[in-house]
């Protein structure tokens, strides 16, 4: 008796999920993060080739916006990686999910994407290339499998085995100890392309896992893009087709290393010079380019492609001397705040296709989407406010905060912007209190409040006039949206700093740095006794 009612109820289950599925079966989800990738070097964002007019960037990133949406303002957090993945993964803004410094993983109290999919059925897989998205900053949570494209420890042995021969040619004096080991495989781990790996693990967790129904929730994260620039390493041919004319001496290799004056803080090359450069950022994001159309046909080939959601996104953009600095991390201008941003929905009757979207979007905004797209419950941490259901009139506050452990002097900014305007902040801290006070840069001696309108200057060249009456709008939205942030962020609970805090090491590189006898240096732990105070922005703020 107890058998057939259980029987009974298996069939109504099923009954009703085939019904279920005849309108709408569960979609897959996709979601793809490239590193360091500036919005305006895509073709579809209007990027052309200065030396290969006739080769296009990035052709399955410009499909992509064809089949599905395209955002032009789409922000990003801060400018460096883990708190813009923390933001990426948990639905929350920075000031809510608390992932402030290298030293931090996400709250084990904040539920992530891969586990809300994982609770609703989805099965989970994941697959990166850049130290921050490893396991001990909490980023494996939820993942059925989650799995690393960076060199294993052979491997980055033997990289350095080479690398240390080249140096050794330049400078035959050198000593080798643990410290300078481990800073050559921190260069090294920058070096690496590791694309194809990202791709070739992420169609092999599909192929072993795709056919048994259920629907998938596959995150990537591709470093390519991240300097250095070594294109030639993969595809020499491709390199010099993005720049057959240059006979200079510079590389993408090390770059980073060479290309301020020490002195004088200014370029160290040549205007092009530095285009060749950025020809082989170029060249770099066509190779990730190359791999993410690898994974599109993939779900094309097995007819997966028109029910699976896909977003890709930058975690931040890179400069190239555009506000005086290079890579990221260091500012919270234009070029490091505005990401690439791509949603195609499942194929659906009324699913957008080919929109260019003015709104103003959040990185924080993505997680919420994609769970409502995909059918599942918003978590707990959501604010609320998927991508689709944002009412765009709001601006995105990002934040940088980088002390040293010695002095807690730092590079403090905050910045808000939205379509019209935006607010850029610098603090120092009060050397008594600590409490964070608006200050002149004092190397750049930049203003401690730089206030752009991005109508007339969309590259953030002239500020305005704090006395200007945009300015005064510009800081009221700032103001607005500071103390909604806020108030967002006391809703969600923190764990105590001790619990977000992450291993100090990877189990790799504690592994490599052992199997070449080096004793390990004790690794700096970063004052973590002062976190976010950001004051809010005052409406008459100058
Ligand atoms: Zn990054």
């Amino acid at each position: 008796m107890v058998k057939s009612r259980i029987l009974i109820i298996a069939l109504l289950l099923v009954a009703a999920c085939a019904e279920e599925n005849d309108i709408a079966p569960r979609p897959n989800v996709v979601l793809i993060s490239i590193d360091s990738l500036r919005q305006d070097r895509l073709g579809c964002y209007g990027h052309e080739l200065e030396f290969a007019p006739d080769l296009k960037v990035s052709p399955n990133l410009d499909h992509l916006a064809k089949v599905g949406e395209r955002f032009m303002n789409a922000f990003t957090s801060t400018s460096w990686t883990l708190p813009s993945h923390a933001a990426l993964m948990t639905g929350l803004n920075d000031r809510a999910h608390g992932v402030e410094t290298g030293s931090f993983k996400i709250d084990p109290k904040h539920e992530v994407l891969a586990e809300l999919f994982q609770d609703a059925g989805w099965r989970t897989f994941g697959v990166y290339s850049g130290g921050f998205l490893d396991p001990r900053h909490g980023f494996s949570r939820g993942f059925d499998k989650y799995e690393s494209a960076i060199l294993d420890s052979k491997e980055c042995q033997d990289a350095v085995a080479h690398e240390m021969k080249l140096v050794e040619e330049q400078a035959p004096d050198i000593e080798w100890n643990s410290k300078r080991i481990a800073r050559l495989r921190k260069i090294i781990l920058r070096y690496q392309n590791r694309g194809q790996q990202v791709s070739d693990a992420a169609i092999t967790m599909l192929e072993d896992n795709h056919e048994d129904g259920k629907p998938f929730f596959l995150f990537t994260h591709f470093f390519d893009v991240h300097h250095d620039y070594l294109p030639e390493r993969i595809d020499p041919e491709l390199a010099l087709s993005f720049d057959p004319t240059y006979e200079g001496i510079w590389t993408g290799k090390d770059w980073t290393e060479r290309a301020v004056d020490p002195g004088t803080r200014k370029p160290n090359l040549g205007r092009r010079d530095l285009a060749h450069v950025m020809a082989m950022y170029d060249a770099e994001v066509h190779l990730v380019d190359r791999q993410i159309g690898r994974i599109f046909a993939w779900l094309k080939r097995n007819s997966l492609w028109d029910n699976t959601i896909v977003v890709v996104v930058s975690d931040h953009g890179e400069e190239f001397f555009d506000h005086g600095g290079i890579t990221h991390a260091n500012n919270l201008h234009n070029e490091l705040i505005r990401i690439p941003l791509f949603l195609k929905e499942a194929k659906r009757v009324n699913s957008i296709t080919g929109n260019i979207s003015e709104q103003v979007v959040g990185i924080h905004h993505i997680a919420p989407t994609l769970l409502q797209l995909a059918g599942v419950k918003e978590s707990c941490n959501q604010n609320k406010r998927g991508i689709l259901e944002s009412n765009g009139n709001e601006g995105v506050i990002s934040r940088l905060q980088v002390f040293s452990s010695s002095n807690r002097q730092g590079n403090i900014r905050d910045a808000w912007r939205d379509q019209e305007y935006s607010v850029l902040r610098w603090f120092r801290p009060d050397p008594v209190s600590g409490e964070l006070k608006l200050a002149t840069h004092p190397k750049t001696n930049q203003p401690a409040v730089l206030i752009y309108d991005l109508s007339q200057d969309p590259l953030e060249q002239s500020p305005l006039n704090l006395s200007d009456p945009r300015a005064t709008i510009a800081l009221k939205r700032f103001h607005r949206d500071a103390m909604l942030e806020e108030k967002q962020a006391q809703k969600i609970s923190q764990s105590p700093v001790a619990a977000r805090l992450a291993n100090i090491r990877t189990s790799e590189e504690t592994e490599f740095l052992e199997a070449l006898g080096y004793a390990l240096a004790p690794q700096e732990i970063e004052d973590t006794s002062i976190y976010f105070s950001f004051p809010l922005p005052l409406p008459n703020e100058n």
